[in-house]
């Protein structure tokens, strides 16, 4: 229902945390958040229930355990797969390092859940979204797009059918966040020294107000220092930047 993405200098966990706090207004089942810390792993904690439940979660585990200046979370409004603490987006790949958060409907999960079965690989969730996490982390591992996470999101995003915004990151990658779009909204906040993606230009614009919106079926990486929009190919394409003047 709600995502955002954040690389920049500050502590992840607070920006994220606001960034679905300003996303709260839109109704939700469940709340979560990924990290990338920097020495290859991945700080994940995820609830079902309110983003105080995530919050409280959080403060069990210690903030010490949720360093780093990037990352991203999620607010859920299920549509496949009940309102519990395993079905909470980011959902993981069988290696835990590509994480996944996705708003919107994969219509063809189903077929690609089964390929995935067939190959062996034991889902964790009863969403339609957690699929996207295994074909990442496939098309990542090995395969042209082998150790380039953006050109792993648009293989699996052009094999898609239904509706999504989904930000993928990775544990071994702690430079760079993709996301990528279809028939669901993604905005960039760009800001000095961080980048921010996002469901809704409310999630960052207490941080800047220069924003680009991505086109149907398109996809950005996003660094600390700026962004690149493209086709799920490759191909850049122009973008659409623009300013938000709403008061605060
Ligand atoms: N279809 C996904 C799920 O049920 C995402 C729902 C959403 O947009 O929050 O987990």
């Amino acid at each position: 229902c709600g995502i955002v993405g954040y690389l920049g200098h500050r502590s992840a966990l607070d920006v994220v945390l606001q960034g679905l706090g300003r996303l709260e207004y839109r109704g939700y089942d469940s709340a979560g958040i990924a990290l990338l810390d920097g020495d290859g792993s991945l700080a994940v904690q995820r609830s079902a229930g309110a983003l105080s439940n995530l919050e409280q979660r959080v403060a069990e585990d210690g903030r010490e355990h949720f360093v780093g200046t990037g990352g991203m979370g999620h607010t859920r409004w299920a549509t496949h797969g009940a309102p519990t603490d395993r079905n909470a987006h980011p959902h993981r790949d069988s290696t835990g390092k590509v994480a996944v958060v996705h708003n919107g409907i994969i219509e063809n999960f189903a077929e690609l859940r089964a390929e995935l079965e067939n190959d062996g690989i034991e889902l964790s969730s009863d969403t339609d979204s957690e699929v996207v996490a295994h074909l990442v982390g496939r098309a990542y591992a090995a395969g042209p797009a082998a150790g380039d996470l953006t050109a792993a999101l648009g293989i699996v995003a052009a094999r898609l059918s239904g509706a999504f915004t989904l930000v993928v990151t990775h544990a071994d990658q702690h430079d760079k966040i993709v996301a990528a779009r279809r028939s669901s909204p993604l905005v960039v906040g760009v800001g000095e020294g961080e980048t921010f993606v996002a469901s809704d230009v409310a999630a960052f614009i207490e941080h800047t107000r220069n924003a680009v919106e991505l086109g149907q079926d398109q996809l950005v990486t996003i660094t600390r220092d700026g962004y690149l929009v493209t086709d799920f190919a490759g191909t850049e394409v122009e973008t659409r930047p623009f300013s938000v003047d709403w008061d605060l």
